[in-house]
């Protein structure tokens, strides 16, 4: 059935209906006072610190069809908000979801996005409370997470500190590098192929090693969401600092070598969307972090001077290397 023919009205019972039945909007700290069917929703704050966040993907710009399932499309749609929770070291609670959408969309692919929505939503126990439904062109989602914090600190942008070391949470490129695939429907092994899609298609936000960082004392931390060398110049920028990028370091999945081992580097460097944690410390800090993670946990450079922004990617010995494109930037 198309959503046109459901109404707006019954769009929203079915979709309140299946959030119901799925129980994810009972969760976060505290059953929510008022959850969807308000004109707003409501709850009692259990930190001090409130963290808050909006992100909007877009059909045609941030998604499409051709490569990525519905549900595929909800889960990522909602990881990519926890994933900035994440990286203040946060805890996420509630999330609202905006949606925008034509008349003749299948009412079937909006009950799949919300399957992959409320999927990840109990995996991190987080309530689906509420959110919005609007006619337009194409489809859009608009997902607001609130958190809370936690060990009384949040992560910023802002406290690098020369000396520093930089790491970085997992693989890098591994999310380029499956969108890559898709787009040029490119065929690799099973195993490999499903790997890159999965990178791409299903981020997992970080939100227990965000916490973990808080714990250990960790203050500078950044989601890679457009590229490497982009949110790391955020960091660098953010806090008056330049940084030194040890391109022999970048710590590459099996499966991005192998399937692109050309471009490789390029891809860790520039791929963006992996949804890693970024983050710096003094090198016995991020020692400790290594130690305490399940994650792998590399140190790939260091925080150099103040030349805020300035960010010089070297080889093994030490000579500059070119970078090309230094990220996704929006317009
Ligand atoms: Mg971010």
């Amino acid at each position: 059935m198309k959503v046109s023919g459901l109404g707006e009205f019954g769009l929203i019972d079915l979709l309140a209906k299946m959030i119901a039945d799925s129980g994810v909007d009972k969760l976060g700290p505290g059953r929510p006072l008022i959850g969807i069917g308000d004109d707003a929703a409501a709850w009692r704050c259990a930190s001090s610190i409130q963290l808050a966040t909006v992100d909007t993907m877009v059909q045609g710009v941030h998604f499409s069809t051709d490569t990525a399932s519905c549900r595929e499309i909800g889960w990522k749609s909602l990881a990519i908000n926890l994933s900035d929770i994440a990286a203040m070291g946060g805890k996420p609670e509630y999330t609202l979801v905006a949606l925008a959408l034509p008349g003749d969309t299948d009412t079937a692919d909006i009950t799949a996005l919300y399957e992959g929505m409320i999927e990840i939503a109990r995996e991190y126990g987080v309530a689906i409370v509420g959110g919005n439904i609007s006619a337009a062109r194409e489809v859009s989602v608009t997902i607001t997470v609130i958190g809370g914090n936690v060990n009384g600190e949040v992560l910023r942008r802002s406290t690098a500190r020369p000396g520093d070391v930089i790491a970085v949470t997992g693989y890098l490129g591994s999310a380029g590098a499956g969108l890559e695939m898709l787009l040029k429907k490119l065929e690799f092994k099973p195993e490999i192929a499903g790997y890159l899609r999965n990178a791409f298609l299903h981020p997992v936000p970080r939100i227990a090693e965000g916490q973990f960082l808080v714990k250990k004392g960790v203050t500078t931390a950044i989601d890679v969401s457009d590229g490497l060398l982009s949110d790391l110049r955020h960091i660098c920028e953010a806090s008056r600092v330049s940084a030194r990028v040890d391109a022999d370091k970048l710590p590459m999945h099996e499966a991005v070598r192998e399937a692109f081992p050309e471009r490789a580097v390029e891809l860790a460097l520039s791929g963006g969307e992996d949804y890693e944690l970024l983050f710096t410390g003094k090198r016995n800090i991020v020692q400790e972090v290594q130690k305490g993670l399940a994650c792998p946990v590399t140190i790939i450079g260091e925080i150099t001077g103040r030349i805020a922004g300035d960010i010089e990617v070297v080889d093994a010995a030490g000579k500059p290397v070119k970078t090309g494109r230094a990220g996704w930037a929006h317009f």
